[in-house]
């Protein structure tokens, strides 16, 4: 067989999420959007409920109903696009609660679905999502009124814990919130790692669960495994792969690998990044294909039957710097090609 293996590691994932639940005063919901970044919404739902999860978020009212089917009644389901055209039913049926961003958000979620809880999403300076100031404070009265279950925000520089947005941002969720009764969220991963003064009611860590940036101690929970299908000796002067990138210096010996950038192995690594033999790095030679990828192996005694792209030597955040982007881009673009894995996990 020719797919790669990934093996997620779901007691690595819940031993993150105890990690930064440690590290927070208040309680430590999850985001699992876009598929749980990527490694199965509905397994990493699972294991964290079972670690005591009570707050789950998605992007999607979509998503939050795939996600309600795997977990079940019970913990909270919150949408962070709010009440769009069209999501009533599913925000009815699926029991989801959806962050209102607008007055427009607002008057649609009251109209088609009076009784049903709600959250409201400020925005606190990112500029992105969220009612701005003068509209809250038009509607907070009659919001207020109703089941309104959440107030929250989103940090826009919380992965750089000295960038002054972070504290004006804090300052305006305040003042925004000065009074509310209903529990509030500020903090995503990088906001628990800000302090206390971040931490309010919920927090909803993602990419730290996951392994990735700015949870700088988290657990590796992805590794992925790439068969070699053939290796071959190169004379000085050969070159290797499309456009004929690479030219042998020197004699050498390349692995082609099963892999690609159809797989979420970002052609832009090409050139820069590197495979592992165990703790032996072996450079790409020549660009990423579309089902491969071509290793300088010259240097090893033996070539091992699978190379290993994520793993101990080489985490998310190492192969997003040499892909040029982050961490969370290597995640949610894993592909559908590979065998997966899940080891641990209750469930
Ligand atoms: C994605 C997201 C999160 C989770 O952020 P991480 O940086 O992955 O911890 C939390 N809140 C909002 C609004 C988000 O969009």
């Amino acid at each position: 067989m020719a797919s790669g293996n990934l093996t997620i590691d779901l007691d690595a994932l819940v031993a993150n999420w105890r990690a930064l639940d440690a590290l927070n005063a208040g309680e430590t919901g999850a985001c699992v959007k876009a598929d749980g970044y990527g490694l199965d919404a509905g397994r990493v739902a699972r294991a964290l409920a079972d670690a005591g999860v009570r707050n789950f978020f998605v992007a999607l009212a979509e998503e939050g109903v795939t996600l309600r089917r795997a977990l079940g009644d019970g913990p909270a389901i919150n949408v962070f696009s709010g009440h769009m055209e069209g999501d009533a039913p599913l925000i009815a049926e699926a029991g989801l609660t959806p962050m209102l961003n607008s007055a427009e958000q607002a008057a649609r979620h009251r109209a088609a679905l009076p009784d049903h809880p709600y959250g409201v999403q400020l925005d606190s300076g990112m500029n992105r999502l969220g009612m701005e100031p003068a509209e809250w404070a038009a509607l907070r009265t009659g919001l207020e009124a109703g089941p309104l279950t959440l107030v929250m925000s989103h940090l826009a520089c919380a992965d750089d814990p000295g960038h002054p947005q972070n504290a004006a941002q804090l300052v305006s969720f305040t003042e925004m919130t000065e009074g509310v009764t209903a529990p509030r969220s500020l903090a995503a991963t990088g906001g628990i790692l800000l302090g206390a003064d971040y931490h309010f009611d919920l927090a909803r860590p993602g990419i730290g669960l996951y392994g990735g940036l700015p949870f700088a101690a988290a657990q590796p929970v992805v590794r992925l495994s790439l068969p070699v299908i053939q290796v071959r000796d190169l004379e000085r002067g050969e070159s290797v792969g499309y456009g004929a990138s690479h030219i042998a210096r020197h004699k050498a010996r390349i692995a082609t690998v099963s892999g690609g950038y159809a797989d979420g192995l970002i052609r832009a690594m090409g050139g820069i990044g590197a495979l592992y033999a165990a703790d032996m790095a072996c450079p790409l030679a020549g660009r990423v294909s579309m089902d491969l990828l071509t290793v300088d192996v010259t240097h090893l005694d033996a070539v091992p039957d699978h190379l290993d792209i994520l793993c101990p030597a080489q985490g998310v955040d190492d192969l997003a710097e040499a892909a040029g982007t982050i961490g969370y881009e290597i995640l949610t673009s894993l592909g559908p090609r590979y065998a997966r894995h899940y080891a641990g996990g209750a469930s």
